[in-house]
């Protein structure tokens, strides 16, 4: 469904994004982890052209990514980001935030938006918050509200980077129970996170990132039983 080849990004001097082949199969769930500034941000980014690259494909179902214009906002609709901010808009409901970009991006009828909005508000636990607005939720609810509203575009695949990384310790596990219920209905994914639980419960692979390079690339069991690269051995050792 997503296919990277060769793949190539400097910003300036720094080779941030260095020969990236990658390719994530429809309803493949795949955990990006690896060191800071390893470029993995840079990585999910590049996915739906929010950052350019210099050289490389990228290919999402099929068709490749185009640089810019109509065609871009309509592929990019395709694949859903999730952030560490959720970048609600304060000044508008819940629902507001999730209706907006259907009536926008998606031409759909308000009526037709706002009864979507509701279902997901209500797949993802919020059914009772529609009509507040974001500074009466806690963060899990908040990013739970970007999670329906990437939803809501019908996307073919969701990129989260660092979706709980700023949430207080008691938010995370809500936000993680939704995105474990996209992957076991069917949801194709690509999630950078610090979260190995996760990664060990959800993933159909981990993808180990070091200097803007893939160091290698497991199913999650044989990733963290047995890390074949020294760079992968180090950054367990320090984080489990
Ligand atoms: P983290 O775990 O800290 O989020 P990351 O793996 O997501 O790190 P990236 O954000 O992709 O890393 O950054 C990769 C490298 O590129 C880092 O060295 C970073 O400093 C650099 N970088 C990122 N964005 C820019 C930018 N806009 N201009 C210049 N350098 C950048
Ligand atoms: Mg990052």
């Amino acid at each position: 469904l997503i296919e990277l080849r060769g793949v190539n990004k400097h910003y300036g001097a720094l080779h941030v994004l260095r020969s990236i082949d990658l390719t994530v199969g429809r309803g493949e769930v795949v955990v990006v982890i690896g060191p800071s500034g390893s470029g993995k941000s840079t990585l999910c980014r590049a996915m739906n052209r929010l950052e350019s690259v210099e050289s490389g494909e990228i290919v999402i179902d099929g068709k490749p990514l185009p640089e810019e214009g109509k065609a871009l906002a309509r592929l990019r609709a395709e694949v859903g980001m999730v952030f560490q901010s959720f970048n609600l808009f304060a000044h508008k409901t819940v629902l507001a935030n999730v209706s907006l970009a259907q009536t926008k991006v998606r031409k759909r009828r308000k009526e037709e938006a706002d009864r979507r909005s509701r279902a997901l508000l209500d797949r993802v636990g919020l059914a009772a918050h529609a009509d507040k607005y974001p500074a009466q939720l806690s963060g899990g609810q908040q990013q739970r509200v970007a999670i329906a509203r990437a939803l809501a575009m019908d996307p073919k695949a969701l990129l989260f980077d660092e979706p709980t990384s700023a949430l207080d310790p008691e938010m995370i596990n809500e936000v993680l129970e939704v995105m474990q219920q996209l992957a076991r209905d069917g949801m194709t994914m690509v999630v950078v996170t610090h979260e190995m639980g996760f990664a060990r419960s959800a993933a159909n692979r981990v993808v180990f990132m070091a200097d803007g390079r893939i160091v290698e690339q497991a199913a999650p069991e044989e990733f963290f039983s047995n890390p074949r690269s020294d760079r992968a051995r180090e950054f367990l050792s320090k984080i489990l």
